[in-house]
């Protein structure tokens, strides 16, 4: 009888798991099903407790769902990367495994991490890697001459043209098995990151196939209208399942497709809008593969590095903890310390904010949005990061600076995202209530909400001074 191991990582599910089905193709193999936590690996990007909670819950779930297939999860804890590289090459030693399946993942110290696995077992073991977590491969939409687009759109017209032939299918779920004797249910200990429960999030695949099913269809064809308008529950809120892999977006795009099945046709639709953020989504890992500095935290655009950033804790802490005076970027930021979420336009109007107004290196953001986004996902949040602070590939130019009263109107009109958050605003009026400090009656009536930190218009010169010198220096 063949022994095989399916390492699971951020593929948490069981549908739609090309790792997990090639481990159980042959009927006669005994399959086990192996999670490994590394909290220490985590200690420099700081997993957020919220994250790490999500994870928790999902592994039960998945456990659960295993042991229903007769696959038994086996769960371990070592300290880093290379501590779980060792100990599994020899736990497939002790198991006498024939093969590991693992869907890649593509960050710079997991594919390290792999080969070391690769290289310990070579000769012992077979390997097998898939491409998963990603709607096409990274390096499968390339330049005529096979480099990576660095401009989203050419990317994506080539992208689409390529999803028009792969058309990529999700697998079914593998079939049960009553080969393989079930290690005992016991608890998944230790896990020994921080954590803290978030409220909204039910974990497994179901609860994340029943999101994406209601989304697409209550909310997709009104989502290019409202997906900017904070105030409305106009998008999916999947990107926690998607980064932990409970979903995959190949599972989104076949329903998508289901919803609309002309979206490749329809640029105009929501669906297609939809489409773009994931494939937005895919925009920042293949970019990752192609540039891994990006997981160095290092600036995709080189003269991008001789910014004189600032460094002012009070105005760092002033912006994470919401109270800089400008509504929109408070309420955005107690939407995240509070939720672990934060909508896409606000996550660009505060990463413009820290960068552009206060001059603060976008590192910081980057590193405290994964401290507290139950999404956080690296290439993601660096693209986005990268994308508001000008120092990316396709990114905001750097002249290019939010107004934070003027997008808190635009996108927030009538300010009912900014009174959710913020209470203390509550008696101030819609006609103020963007830059309420000039309210002639702030003072009168006691307002206890803070005075800007600075002035946006002289931040703004200061900021382009900034970009301009360090221009020049390249
Ligand atoms: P929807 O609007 O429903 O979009 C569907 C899916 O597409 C999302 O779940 C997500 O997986 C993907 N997606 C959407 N927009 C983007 C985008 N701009 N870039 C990449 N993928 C996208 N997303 C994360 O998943 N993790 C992060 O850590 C993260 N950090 C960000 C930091 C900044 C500064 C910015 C500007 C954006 C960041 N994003 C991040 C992208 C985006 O804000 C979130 O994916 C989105 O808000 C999640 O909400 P949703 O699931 O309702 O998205």
């Amino acid at each position: 009888m063949k022994n095989h191991i399916v390492w699971l990582r951020n593929d948490l599910r069981i549908h739609a798991n090309p790792a997990l089905s090639a481990a159980c193709s042959r009927p006669d193999a005994r399959v086990t099903a192996l999670f490994i936590a590394t909290p220490g690996q985590w200690r420099a990007h700081d997993m957020s407790p919220r994250q790490a909670d999500f994870l928790y819950r999902n592994l039960i779930e998945l456990r659960r769902a295993l042991a229903d297939r007769g696959i038994p999860l086996h769960y371990h804890q070592c300290d880093d990367y290379d501590a779980a590289a060792a100990w599994l090459a020899d736990f497939c030693r002790q198991r006498q495994a024939d093969a590991l399946f693992y869907n890649y993942q593509y960050e710079y110290n997991e594919r390290l991490r792999d080969r070391a696995v690769e290289q310990a077992l070579d000769g012992h073991v077979i390997c097998q890697g898939f491409d998963d977590g990603v709607l096409l491969p990274p390096g499968s939409v390339t330049t005529g001459d096979g480099d990576m687009y660095k401009v989203f759109t050419p990317f994506r017209a080539a992208f689409i043209r390529r999803l028009r032939t792969e058309d990529p299918h999700c697998l079914p779920a593998p079939a049960r098995r009553d080969a393989t004797p079930l290690d005992p249910i016991g608890e998944l200990e230790p896990f020994d990151y921080p954590r803290r429960e978030t409220e909204g999030y039910p974990a497994g695949e179901e609860a994340a196939l029943s999101r994406l099913r209601d989304f697409c269809h209550e909310r997709l064809q009104g989502y290019s209208l409202g997906r900017n308008q904070p105030a409305l529950d106009a998008t999916s809120r999947l990107s926690a399942y998607l980064t932990l892999g409970i979903l995959s977006p190949v599972q989104c795009y076949n329903r998508l497709r289901t919803a609309c099945p002309i979206v490749l046709d329809q640029a105009d639709s929501g669906a297609f809008s939809w489409l773009n953020e994931l494939i937005w989504r895919d925009f920042y890992r293949h970019i990752m593969v192609f540039y891994p500095d990006v997981c160095r935290h290092r600036p995709f655009v080189a003269w991008t590095r001789h910014v004189a950033w600032r460094r002012d804790e009070s105005l760092l802490t002033a912006w994470q903890q919401g109270r800089t005076g400008f509504p929109i970027v408070d309420a955005a930021m107690r939407q995240l310390n509070e939720t672990g979420w934060m909508h896409n336009r606000l996550r660009m109007i505060c990463a413009s904010f820290l960068v552009k107004d206060l001059l603060i290196d976008w590192r910081e953001g980057e590193r405290y949005f994964m401290r507290r986004l139950i999404d956080g996902d690296l290439s993601a949040n660096n693209g986005g990061w990268q994308w508001a602070a000008s120092t990316g590939t396709d990114a905001a130019p750097y002249f290019r600076i939010f107004n934070p009263a003027t997008q808190g109107r635009r996108f927030d009109e009538q300010g009912r995202f900014i009174r959710r958050w913020l209470p203390e605003l509550a008696s101030v009026p819609d006609k103020f209530l963007h830059e309420p400090y000039i309210w002639p009656l702030a003072e009168q009536t006691g307002l206890d909400y803070p005075r800007p930190i600075v002035d946006h218009g002289q931040a703004r010169q200061t900021a382009l001074a900034a970009y301009q010198a360090a221009k020049a220096q390249s």
